[in-house]
């Protein structure tokens, strides 16, 4: 498979893991920064960035 970096950033940019249940979430960074960004399973906020591998 070809490999699209800015695909890729744009994919993983948005997405926010739970602290609390792990779930993965898509928030918009506005969103995020604006702190209304929450969990869609437990509805907490806690929520990290989720980290982009090497490849
Ligand atoms: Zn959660």
């Amino acid at each position: 498979m070809a490999k699209f970096p800015e695909a890729m950033k744009a994919l993983f940019d948005n997405v926010y893991i739970c602290m609390n249940c792990n779930a993965t979430n898509r928030v918009d960074i506005k969103r995020f920064r604006l702190g209304k960004a929450k969990c869609r399973e437990c509805k907490r906020k806690q929520l990290r960035p989720k980290k982009r591998g090497n490849k």
